[in-house]
């Protein structure tokens, strides 16, 4: 049995090899490094070839299309292990599955046989596009318009916080095909990284995840052809909705490979850590504290995987259970990596410990993909539906 991992989670033999294969990269490749990326805001490029190489791209994409046909629980699992050593790498990852899920789910036999495979080989990364200046939690409220020309779909607009924007080759991007209908309005295009017309505006200095890469993307006047089109016109907002509660176990993984990252640190170093000429650990209220995490992540993990495993069974309706694992699982992460700071002391508060780079990076989970107060509002509003349901 793995350490720190109490329960085996009845995981197949391909999910077990994906994810001890996954925790392998993280300690070989991506811990000597993480620092240093992290430091450097720097695009991990030769740990993305890595887990190209090592068919972690695969994951997720089904066997048709060179993939290993796995779906929302395997991809979890490489996530978790990535993010329990570097968040950053992980989420540079996941959102190249992000970026994929619209094409994946949506897209035509001909998108997908075109785009598919480079992406399962790691020779594409991708990226999904929605948030706007004026259009965060109020992804409704996006501006960028995708007018029908002769040639195809003229994209204008500039979107904010994109995740591997500028390293990623294929975008899928939200713009608006009818601005009278609003979100109604929305429809997904697929963009590649060259298009005449597309470019990358401001590179986001961050607090944490700082080796992924955040930038702006501008389009000028961008012609796409009609066949890039996921989906049919119209279709973008519902699509976007639906992707996002497939992805939002993802980002529960994250936070439960985070949490259990700083368990494991803050083990260790209790157990060194000599003051009044005795381990920190034998202090009660040290012991407290380590327990407590420990039964969060255990609780985090089983909702993430219970929600992933939901997901892989073709259920329809998910979007509850996808919100609660995001949201249980960030705020275990943020309390899990800020009480181990508090483990370490003073050391925890300085770089040359991993614990307080694992609390800055905790902080985005409980933002993107929607904010966890955004999400429990969604959460209580189908509770009061289904009070009134009863009623
Ligand atoms: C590092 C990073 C990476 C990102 N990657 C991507 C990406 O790859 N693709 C992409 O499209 N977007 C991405 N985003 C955008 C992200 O999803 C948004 O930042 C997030 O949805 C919140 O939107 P906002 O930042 O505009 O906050 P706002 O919507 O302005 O919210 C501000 C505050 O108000 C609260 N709030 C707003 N509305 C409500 C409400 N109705 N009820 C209760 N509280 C509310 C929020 O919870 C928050 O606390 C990324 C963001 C960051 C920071």
């Amino acid at each position: 049995m793995e350490r720190g991992v109490i329960l085996e989670y009845f995981l197949s033999e391909q999910q077990k090899t994906l994810k001890s294969l996954a925790r392998r990269i993280a300690e070989e490749r991506i811990l000597p490094r993480r620092a240093e990326l992290d430091e450097r805001e720097e695009f991990p490029w030769e740990i993305m070839k890595d887990l190209a190489n090592a068919d972690m791209f695969r994951a997720f994409i089904p066997e048709e299309y060179e993939g290993l046909g796995g779906g929302c629980l395997d991809l979890c699992l490489v996530v978790e292990e990535l993010s329990r050593v570097c968040s950053g790498v992980a989420v540079s990852y996941a959102a190249s599955a992000l970026g994929g899920f619209a094409l994946l789910e949506y897209g035509t036999e001909a998108q997908k046989r075109q785009y598919l495979p480079d992406i399962a080989a790691g020779k594409k990364l991708t990226a999904f596009a929605l948030t706007e200046s004026t259009a965060g939690s109020d992804a409704g409220a996006i501006k960028t318009t995708a007018e029908r020309v002769k040639e195809g779909y003229l994209i204008n607009g500039t979107k904010q916080f994109i995740t591997n924007g500028g390293d990623a080759e294929l975008y899928t991007v939200i713009a608006l095909t009818d601005k009278e209908r609003g979100a109604r309005g929305a429809s997904a295009f697929l963009v590649e990284k060259d298009t005449p017309g597309f470019s990358f505006g401001k590179k986001e200095k961050k607090m944490g995840i700082r080796a992924s890469s955040t930038r702006e993307l501008v389009f000028r006047n961008c012609l796409v052809p009609a066949k890039n089109l996921i989906g049919k016109e119209g279709m973008g907002f519902i699509m976007t909705l639906r992707i996002l509660d497939r992805s939002r176990p993802g980002i529960g993984a994250q936070a439960v490979g985070l949490a259990q990252g700083a368990l494991e640190a803050a083990v260790d170093y209790a157990r060194q850590r000599i003051q009044f000429e005795h381990p920190i650990i034998s202090l009660p209220v040290v012991q407290n504290m380590l327990a407590d995490m420990a039964i969060n992540v255990e609780a985090a993990r089983a909702l993430t995987y219970a929600v992933a495993r939901t997901v892989d069974s073709g259920a329809k309706h998910f979007t509850e259970e996808a919100a609660m694992a995001k949201v249980f699982a960030s705020d275990v992460a943020m309390k899990v990596t800020t009480d181990a700071v508090q483990i370490f002391g003073g050391a925890g508060y300085m770089r040359d410990y991993p614990v307080e780079k694992m609390m800055r990076d905790a902080k985005i989970t409980q933002i993107y993909e929607g904010s966890n107060q955004v999400l429990r509002n969604a959460i209580a509003l189908e509770l009061r539906k289904r009070k009134a349901r009863r009623e």
